[in-house]
């Protein structure tokens, strides 16, 4: 095992914002152990989102940290436009709401323009998160009239979610395609589509982005749990992104939903990121509530790459307290409790047992058992697209994998992979020459001491991605 005492293999996503888009913030939560950097288009102006995108570059350049950059999409939100002033929405009283260019001063404004076509009566319009709840009574193109059933106060810009309805909105709006353009622009490495529907959401992006860029689905509504392994199977990554899901969904259903999304994205080696409201009362508070800690546990638990701070670290008080906590609970959880992952290895290999494998996925297995019968302390692979390394992921072996690649974006994307430690290597004609330089580097690292035994996989030739077909037991 690796001497580093910081090392986990569950991953922390934080979402930077006001409280962090500093160098010393950012770096501070860097340095607490954040993995990826979450930008949500939502929010700020493209300029004020392109500069944020560049501090993110330049502060993991400064650390000399393979850090992602992922960019999360508003896709077909639908908001509360400007309000001049909050509005106290009183409970059994009517409000009445229309496209903002229409919307007069007693009226509730919304950027969908569609809202009287897509309700009808008896259709639920929950605002803010869901934390307002009214009921539509009757529709009046372009004005529809709701009946408050939960009041409080509205502010501008605030979210709606329409769970009994099917939106009419496109998957991919002009605003995601300029934001896509921005983000490639600034060296995003993951980009997240909102509110997917179906797998040609998924699809629609894809053909927007070039190949490098990983494409990370986030499941958030109903129609996507119908659809959900096709959409895992076109995606990148999977999201579970709890904020929304629990408002399309009744919040009760959220728990298994959670599993079953974790599962399924384990199942076909999809990474998998769970997200909001896990350290939430940390945006006003330093230290989380126990039950806050079990829900990070829970998920780590279920099997996720990944787990998300958004408000914590975007506007909260204590940003890097949040990561720190995270970091805390996490390696808690995989010192204590590494049987589950024996477990899924296992199921793996029984589901590898009962069907045709690819040739990559018996070394990945192959690999892992390797590393276990000889109580290796590490997994070193070679990968140029990373698909070696999220293959051996996938099976979720004891021991971290060390993931050589001599493509930065690579080792920039696999800081999202559960397990994988990403290291930059120098470009080298051969596997000998590649393997000398790995030792070199484990050594310097603290990752293996001399005379250590490994195990190494790779694709070879290494120049052609999607191809692992190498197996060694090595010595350090
Ligand atoms: C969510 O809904 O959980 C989520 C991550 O998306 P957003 O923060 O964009 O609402």
């Amino acid at each position: 095992m690796t001497q580093d005492p910081e090392f986990r293999k569950t991953k922390i996503v934080a979402t930077l914002g006001p409280a962090t888009a500093t160098p010393q913030a950012l770096g501070a939560l860097l340095d607490a152990g954040v993995d990826v950097v979450r930008i949500n288009s939502s929010h700020g102006t493209p300029q004020v989102r392109a500069e944020w995108m560049d501090l993110v570059r330049r502060v993991r350049q400064e650390r000399q940290r393979h850090v992602a950059l992922l960019v999360d999409l508003q896709g077909p939100r639908i908001r509360v436009g400007a309000l001049r002033e909050p509005r106290t929405l009183a409970e059994g009283s009517d409000v009445t709401f229309a496209p903002e260019d229409e919307a007069r001063e007693t009226e509730i404004p919304t950027t969908y323009t569609a809202l009287a076509t897509d309700v009808a009566t008896g259709a639920r319009i929950l605002l803010d998160d869901g934390l307002l709840v009214t009921e539509v009574v009757a529709v009046a193109p372009p004005r529809v009239r709701a009946r408050v059933v939960y009041g409080g106060v509205l502010k501008s810009n605030k979210g709606i979610n329409l769970p009994d309805v099917h939106v009419s909105a496109p998957a991919v709006t002009d605003k995601d395609r300029e934001d896509i353009a921005l983000a490639i622009g600034h060296g995003a490495d993951y980009i997240a589509v909102s509110f997917v529907r179906r797998v040609e959401d998924v699809h629609a992006v894809r053909s927007l982005v070039p190949a490098g860029v990983r494409l990370v689905a986030k499941i958030e509504k109903a129609a996507a749990l119908a659809d959900l392994a096709s959409i895992v199977l076109a995606a990148d990554v999977i999201m579970v992104a709890r904020g929304d899901l629990g408002v399309e969904l009744p919040f009760e259903r959220v728990p298994l939903a959670q599993k079953r999304i974790i599962e399924l994205a384990n199942l076909h080696g999809r990474a998998v990121i769970t997200a909001t409201q896990m350290l939430e009362s940390m945006i006003e508070h330093p230290r989380p509530t126990r039950a806050e800690a079990s829900d990070v546990a829970n998920a780590i638990l279920d099997g996720t790459d990944a787990v998300m701070l958004s408000a914590e670290t975007a506007t909260g008080t204590y940003p890097e307290l949040a990561v720190q906590a995270m970091a805390r609970i996490i390696r808690e959880i995989e010192r204590e409790a590494p049987d589950g992952r024996r477990l899924r290895q296992r199921r793996r290999g029984d589901r590898l047992g009962d069907g045709p494998a690819t040739v990559d996925d018996a070394i990945a297995l192959a690999t892992c058992a390797a590393a276990e019968i000889l109580a290796v302390p590490l997994i070193v692979c070679f990968t140029k697209s990373g698909f070696t390394a999220r293959k051996i992921a996938a099976f979720r072996p004891a021991v971290p994998i060390v993931g050589f690649s001599t493509e930065a974006a690579t080792c920039r994307q696999l800081a999202l992979v559960w397990g994988v430690i990403p290291e930059l290597a120098v470009r080298v004609p051969n596997y000998d020459a590649m393997l000398e330089g790995a030792r070199e580097r484990l050594v310097a690292r603290g990752h293996a001491r001399p005379g250590d035994r490994i195990v190494v996989t790779a694709g070879v030739p290494f120049e052609v991605p999607g191809t692992t077909n190498l197996l060694k037991v090595e010595t350090v």
